[in-house]
């Protein structure tokens, strides 16, 4: 410890005092935002606040400047900049190097990004580089008594949940899934000043090009992790022909259907729909699980829904530990009734 008086510590302790500020990574596609940056916005506000530092949105990409101002209006204190035609499209090697310069030459002490496709290829690229720590697929952030992160996240399986600190290196760098933070309220018309930086990367450097993007037209494009109201089935559904009366059901309430990882493991749904630790993090206004035991890992991807609603035969099951109602009966003679009842209103 630093107030021991141990040398080793002290230098240590003004190593890590030399990063200050908490960062979120504004990931976007052809200028379009990606919702968990605002999620991650809202976390890092509260971050920040506790720390008492600024919070700044790292924005890269091209004609992008507009990302800037949204940010301030969900929360940011300042915005750092990096807009080149060659961060146009995605690439690895690009937006790696110009998220590394950007950390050497400001120290960041905190750096958040969404545990999407692209966060979770830039963050482990990122910690790699400039020799830090990375937390992936956190659930929970907070700040301890010695102003380190501490970063909770599903373990073992999700049978324990793990705290997690990287309290020798700084930053310190964690991915959150989307829709497991709360969207914080924007907040119009608020500014605040933008840092423009050159990248230094050349477009004739890079080992990869984007010739052309083109759309997977064969995907299921049923957006599970944004739907508010969410029909899931599980392996008591007893076949792929069943589901047409969870999508009934989730047709009269507007919504969606999903599964739990047995029902996707026996083919009945596309993996797209999988709620859980290795499916979404869903939060819908109505979640009900039909026919679903609740094991943990399918709980830790559902449990934040405003209404739970279970039906399951087995009186027992864990799911209905955490639905705020439970109906124990056969799916198949409720789902059908609460349809019909639902038809008629
Ligand atoms: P079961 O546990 O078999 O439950 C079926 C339920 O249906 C039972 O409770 C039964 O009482 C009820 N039932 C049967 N017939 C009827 C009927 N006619 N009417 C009413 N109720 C009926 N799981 C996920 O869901 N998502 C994940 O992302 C996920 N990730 C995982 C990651 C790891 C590393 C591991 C090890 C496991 C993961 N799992 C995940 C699997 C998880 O542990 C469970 O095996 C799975 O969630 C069980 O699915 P289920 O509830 O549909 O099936």
């Amino acid at each position: 410890d630093a107030e021991d008086g141990d040398p080793e510590a002290r230098a240590l302790a003004a190593k890590l005092a030399a990063y200050r500020g908490v960062w979120v990574f504004v990931e976007q596609t052809e200028g379009e935002p990606a919702r968990v940056s605002w999620e991650l916005m809202g976390k890092g506000r509260e971050l920040a606040d506790t720390l008492g530092v600024p919070l700044s949105a790292v924005v890269i990409g091209s004609h992008v400047e507009e990302l800037c101002y949204h940010s301030f209006c969900y929360g940011a204190d300042q915005a750092y900049l990096v807009d080149e035609p060659v961060f146009r499209h995605y690439r690895t090697e690009a937006y790696l190097k110009a998220v590394c310069r950007l950390i050497e030459n400001y120290q960041p002490e905190i750096v958040l990004m969404g545990a999407t496709g692209l966060g979770r290829d830039l963050a482990g690229a990122v910690a790699t580089v400039v020799g830090t720590g990375l937390t992936a697929d956190c659930t929970g952030l907070g700040i301890d008594d010695r102003r380190n992160l501490m970063q909770t996240r599903p373990a073992f399986g999700g049978n324990i949940m793990a705290t997690i600190m990287c309290d020798k290196f700084r930053p310190q760098m964690a991915t959150v899934r989307p829709h497991v933070m709360p969207l914080p309220e924007r907040v119009e018309g608020k500014s605040g000043p933008v840092i423009r930086v050159a990248s230094g990367v050349k477009e004739e450097e890079m080992l990869t090009k984007v010739l052309a993007v083109v759309s997977d037209r064969n995907r299921d494009h049923v957006d599970v992790a944004g739907a508010e109201f969410i029909v899931s089935g599980g392996r008591g559904m007893m076949g792929k022909e069943n589901f047409v009366l969870l999508q009934e059901l989730a047709d009269e309430l507007g919504g969606v259907v999903g599964a739990s990882r047995s029902a996707v493991d026996a083919g009945w749904m596309p993996h797209e729909r999988q709620v859980g630790q290795t499916g979404k993090t869903v939060r819908p206004k109505i979640y009900i699980a039909c026919g679903i035991s609740g094991a943990i890992q399918h709980l830790v991807g559902m449990q934040d829904s405003d209404l739970i609603i279970a039906i399951n035969r087995d009186p027992d099951a864990p799911i209905f530990e955490v639905a705020h109602l439970g109906i124990v009966g056969d799916l198949f003679q409720v789902v059908p009734a609460l349809t019909e009842r639902l038809r008629s209103l």
